[in-house]
């Protein structure tokens, strides 16, 4: 049934290809089981692009992919898999999926509860969201086998949904945020029969647990495609009412945010690392700016760090940051924390805000803000100098001010 795809055609280089997942397959198909790598891994590859992660598919139950590989843990209730670590690598190993109905229990909208019908390869495939994401490569044998034709998708560059898109919609809502995703990451275009029904089915996303919905939105804010998601956000017409996306899409008319999502992507695209806390410092300044002006009114008598210190807690108790966890509060309030502190240019001030261990990252925030006229140049230009200065030249530097 699927097409077997040979070296020549897929042209896969096996060099991008992780060892591990390769050994991962190889102990599988020792014990007699099939075993692929599946979904994102397949697509970049064939795009030439070296994969962040490895998933395995095999015919093999958790169980018996415990018994065959090393370091291996059982984990997922809605969708058990197993993950098989080496060092700091994981490998995410899944039994295929059947499409036997009656098995998979539902809720009233269509959506999938529990997923755990085992079956036959042909049916994993189906079950898979987009034909890109359908494709099995067997990195010992070097054969790409495709069941719904994803090596033409990527050659045309489109995401196509496998089957009826708006039946797929209805199984899970969070696949019209992954095509968007997929498609703003890869610069592919979302095939009309797949884009037609997202307006119509975005509303369903209603229903879907927050912490999905809020993982889905920050992979988008951290796929190094921030900006080009928000357009085909737009051009989708995605809209709805849920965690975040209403900050993430006031980037269109925010200089401010825009900016920022421009940096992060660009950071990515040279493989540096991004941090959650800045994003969500990001998102939330604009209302930040305007808890502070409203407090200078209210208590114009207060110091200014004490101004902030209020207007930052009424942001931080908003329903609007329900979803973000508690671990990353502390490094995104010192970012907005130290924000004052900067057109505070005296001694005692300035050597204490550039050993504070967020210095870094307040300051990178504060190029943005003076990058888009929040700030003027002259004040990043001034920090960019006295942080490259060497100590000695700082105590100058504050004196010249002076
Ligand atoms: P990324 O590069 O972001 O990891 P990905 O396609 O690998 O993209 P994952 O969330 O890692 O995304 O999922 C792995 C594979 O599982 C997908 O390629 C797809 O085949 C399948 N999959 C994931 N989520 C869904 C879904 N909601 N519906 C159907 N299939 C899905
Ligand atoms: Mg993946």
């Amino acid at each position: 049934k699927p097409r077997i795809l040979t070296k020549e055609e897929h042209q896969i280089d096996i060099n991008k290809v992780s060892p591990f997942a390769v050994s991962v397959c190889q102990k599988l198909k020792d014990a007699g089981f099939k075993a692929f790598i599946v979904g994102g891994a397949v697509r970049d590859l064939l795009i030439d692009h070296t994969p962040k992660d490895f998933d395995v598919a095999t015919d093999a139950t958790p169980e018996q992919i415990k018994k065959i590989t090393r370091r291996a843990i059982i984990i997922g209730r809605r969708f058990r898999l197993v993950h098989v670590t080496r060092g700091a690598e994981t490998i995410e190993v899944a039994t295929f999926r059947g499409l036997r109905q009656d098995g998979v229990e539902k809720d009233r909208q269509g959506r999938v509860i529990d997923d755990n019908v085992f079956g036959e390869q042909f049916e994993d495939a189906a079950r898979r969201d987009f034909t890109v994401n359908a494709m099995y490569y067997d990195p010992l044998e070097e054969e790409v086998y495709d069941y719904h034709n994803g090596l033409l998708d990527i050659k045309k560059k489109r995401i196509r949904m496998i089957g009826d898109p708006e039946l797929r919609y209805r199984e899970d809502p969070v696949r019209i945020l992954r095509a968007i995703r997929i498609g703003a990451k890869l610069g592919f275009k979302i095939d009309p029969k797949t884009s037609k029904p997202i307006r119509e089915m975005q509303k369903l996303l209603l229903a879907v647990p927050e912490p999905r919905l809020f993982d889905e939105i920050m992979k988008m804010l951290m796929s190094g495609a921030s900006v080009e998601c928000m357009s085909l956000l737009d051009e989708e017409g995605v809209n709805v009412n849920i965690p975040l996306l209403k900050e993430y899409l006031s980037a269109k008319n925010d200089p401010f945010l825009l900016k920022a999502m421009e940096k992060s992507d660009a950071r990515v695209a040279h493989g540096k690392p991004i941090s959650q806390s800045f994003i969500f410092a990001t998102l939330f300044w604009s209302l930040v700016k305007k808890e502070v002006e409203k407090v200078k009114k209210e208590v114009p008598d207060v110091t200014i760090p004490r101004q902030w210190q209020m207007a930052i807690a009424r942001v931080t108790e908003s329903p609007l940051l329900k979803g973000v966890q508690r671990r990353f509060f502390r490094d995104m309030e010192d970012i907005w924390r130290l924000q004052p502190r900067f057109d505070r240019r005296t001694a005692s001030v300035a050597f204490k805000l550039i050993e504070h261990p967020r210095f870094r990252a307040a300051y990178d925030f504060l190029l943005i803000r003076a990058s888009c006229g929040e700030v003027p140049h002259e004040l990043a230009d001034w920090w960019t100098a006295f942080e490259e200065a060497p100590a000695d030249e700082r105590k100058d530097m504050l004196q010249d001010l002076a």
